[in-house]
């Protein structure tokens, strides 16, 4: 048989260079094999026929067999339309087409047997169906034809006629290809353990399943293949890792830390602080060069943990580092960190892409020297022209921006790879942090400082803005600060900053007497400063802002944050958001102000903020929402996320399941040496060669 691989899909029946361009562009398919590789995203069951009299109008796919008694054309425009009236004795039902109605009276003729198949709906008390699928009664053999694939298409590809009907006809051609069948990418061994289903039989019925057990089960064999990759290719690079380098040992904590410690920190730190802690420290004694994440909510103490760890590394004679996503969030990591050392003799800096010339040039200098002591920065620090003397350890502190492959460039940053501790903005769910943090060991606060009252969350139409503001004048009147925040979506970026000029104005003329600030991206960076400066000293007491101050602002006294259009924001938004609130000891507030009408999906995204306070209750529920692949971030993040049938919301068991059995394999042949396991250690190399993304991490 010929190689499926290198097939170039022009050449399968029916294609040809036209419609393979249009695959190539819209689905990526180039092959046999990338066809094949392409699943259908639902079943419906074609084995049974409905009659007129059982429909409603919230069926799913049904088909019903019966006579069209007769057509007639209603509507104007846009809305006219074509109706066939279609009995099959038991009642009528009306199929509509909007398109092509020429076409369709040329085509069905009145009084023949058809078989219809769509979705019923119901207009106006009656029932009908729109764009069904018609086929002579004559020409379908009703008991072959089982569960009927659907593949997801584009308005594009419909141009071309490359609707899922046509989709399902080419995969018939190819999987009758698979007569031979194709070589096993799973090892015996593997397939015998967990009952799986080998991988040419998967194939055929998961695009052709004779019944839904069969499908069940070349479904699980595909996913747990997918995901047994994955796990493999992170868990093999992280073994790799720690066979080649070894770590910076640090023996003691010295003068630095003891110091801060005894003399600086203002608080007592919580069991879960010190814990954590605990567990750095012994990573970063052990030899082992340390891989770790720090998760934690909003407010947990996050800083104060990844500060103390880097007074380690300088009480061992090195320089440590910290990066943050946005230049706002680094001068703010900066100001922290400053004024946590104060009085201590530690050289810190900060260098993001704004700080030029002389400054940047001293900067510079000073790490070369080891005089800078503690570098605070943005991505601008992992630049080629940035050089350390000795750097040992690597704080990021992200949203999920940074992938294994940005993080790997640090290590050209001194002799062996320094320690990497990464933080999460807002707590990610335990199956994403499988997969995007895979190769790294886990630290969890799951504390907060004592003396937090929890923020109580109200969801509020934007009709009844009288009663809002009649609450911010109370809070303002207390002594309290608000936060206004508008939505910044790039696409509208003009529109959103109407939004936020507008309301400025209006909270201006609403509150005479107060002083509002107002904040956002498109502002120079030292007009930024003083508007965030007029917040922060409390001579402002409002503060207008777009998502900038998602991450960057710390105002103990702020008790209320208002999120104007809170639908357009998502779960970890919301989170990350309110928890600019909520700070100091009083009482505070997140109004979320919607619209009225509302979509499912953002009800149940407001219902969650109103409930709960628990952020990684809310990131659990984020990803059963929306699916990994809107989740803010992983698209970026330079891990493999294009998962062709595993769902890591809804696939956690099995991901745990998979990664348990990926771990043992490395464990047992962490040289990829034994000829048991040669199968999977060739498919994990091909699989490097075709996917960007893995091979950026190997
Ligand atoms: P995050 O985890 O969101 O980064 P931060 O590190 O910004 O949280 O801490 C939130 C606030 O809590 C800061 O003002 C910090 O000073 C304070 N904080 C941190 N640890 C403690 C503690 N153990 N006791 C009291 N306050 C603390
Ligand atoms: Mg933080």
């Amino acid at each position: 048989m010929f190689d499926l691989t290198t097939r170039d899909i022009k050449y399968l029946s029916g294609v040809g260079p036209q419609r393979a361009s249009v695959l190539n562009k819209e689905l990526g398919i180039y092959s046999f094999h990338d066809l094949l590789y392409y699943f259908p995203y639902k079943y419906v069951d074609r084995s049974r026929i409905y009659s007129i009299r059982e429909l409603d109008g919230a069926m799913p796919y049904i088909q019903l067999k019966g006579e069209i008694l007769g057509f007639e054309t209603a509507g104007e425009g846009r809305q006219r339309r074509l109706i066939a009236h279609f009995s099959d004795g038991t009642g009528i039902v009306d199929l509509i087409w909007f398109q092509g109605i020429k076409y369709i009276i040329g085509k069905y003729k009145v009084h023949q047997e058809y078989i219809v198949f769509g979705k019923p709906s119901v207009f106006n008390g009656r029932i009908n169906i729109a764009h069904p699928d018609i086929d002579l009664a004559s020409e379908v053999k009703l008991s072959a034809m089982g569960l009927q694939p659907y593949y997801n298409t584009t308005e594009k590809m419909k141009r071309s006629s490359l609707n899922s009907h046509a989709l399902e006809k080419m995969m018939k051609t190819v999987v009758q290809l698979l007569n031979e069948p194709l070589p096993e990418t799973l090892s015996p061994g593997i397939l015998a353990e967990h009952h799986l289903m080998p991988l040419t039989e998967a194939l055929i019925n998961i695009h052709f399943p004779s019944n839904p057990e069969v499908l069940r089960k070349a479904q699980y064999r595909l996913k747990f293949e997918e995901l047994f990759y994955v796990q493999l290719n992170i868990l093999r690079y992280a073994k790799d890792r720690q066979q080649k380098y070894r770590g910076y040992i640090f023996e003691k904590v010295g003068e630095v830390f003891n110091t801060f410690y005894s003399r600086n920190l203002p608080f007592e730190l919580t069991n879960a602080q010190k814990r954590v802690l605990k567990e750095i420290r012994w990573d970063l004694g052990s030899g082992k060069q340390m891989n770790r994440l720090l998760q934690g909510d909003v407010g947990s103490g996050k800083t104060l943990v990844a500060l103390m760890s880097m007074l380690i590394a300088l009480d061992n004679g090195f320089q440590a580092c910290m990066m943050a996503p946005t230049e706002i969030l680094a001068s703010q990591h900066f100001e922290t960190v400053r004024e946590l050392l104060y009085g201590m003799d530690v050289r810190v800096e900060l260098l993001t892409g704004s700080i030029k010339g002389k400054r940047r040039e001293a900067i510079l200098n000073g790490l070369l020297t080891g005089e800078v002591r503690i570098l605070i920065g943005t991505h601008a620090v992992i630049e080629d022209t940035v050089n350390f003397a000795s750097l040992g350890l690597v704080v990021i502190d992200e949203q999920h921006r940074f992938g294994v492959a940005q993080r790997a460039r640090l290590w050209t940053k001194s002799v062996q790879p320094p320690h990497v501790l990464v933080m999460t903005a807002t707590p990610i769910p335990r199956t994403l942090a499988m997969t995007l943090y895979g190769d790294l060991d886990v630290s969890v606060i799951d504390e907060l400082p004592p003396g937090r009252k929890p923020i109580a969350t109200i969801h509020q139409f934007d009709n009844r803005r009288e009663s809002l503001y009649r609450s911010m004048r109370k809070q303002i009147a207390e002594g309290r600060q608000v936060y206004i925040v508008y939505p910044l979506i790039k696409e509208s970026e003009k529109i959103d900053l109407k939004n936020l000029e507008e309301g400025y104005w209006h909270i201006c003329e609403e509150f005479p007497d107060c002083k509002v600030c107002k904040v956002h991206g498109k502002m120079k960076p030292a007009e930024k400063d003083a508007q965030m400066q007029l917040f922060v000293s409390g001579e402002a007491q409002i503060m207008v802002a777009t998502t900038v101050i998602e991450v960057g602002v710390n105002v103990p006294n702020a008790s209320v944050m208002i999120i104007e259009n809170a639908e357009r924001f998502g779960l970890s938004q919301l989170h990350q958001l309110r928890g600019r609130v909520g700070r100091g000891a009083d009482q505070s507030y997140c109004i979320l102000v919607t619209g009225y009408k509302l979509a499912e999906d953002t009800r149940k995204r407001l219902e969650i903020m109103v409930r709960t306070n628990d952020g990684f209750e809310i990131a659990e529920a984020d990803l059963k929402l929306r699916g990994p692949g809107d989740l803010e971030g992983t698209q970026q993040s330079g891990v493999a996320f294009d998962l062709k049938i595993a769902d890591i919301a809804r696939d956690g068991q099995l991901l745990q399941y998979v990664r348990g059995v990926a771990q043992a394999i490395v464990d047992k042949d962490p040289n990829g040496a034994l000829p048991e396991n040669e199968i999977l250690w060739r498919q994990l190399k091909a699989l490097r060669k075709t996917n960007v993304n893995w091979a950026a991490i190997s």
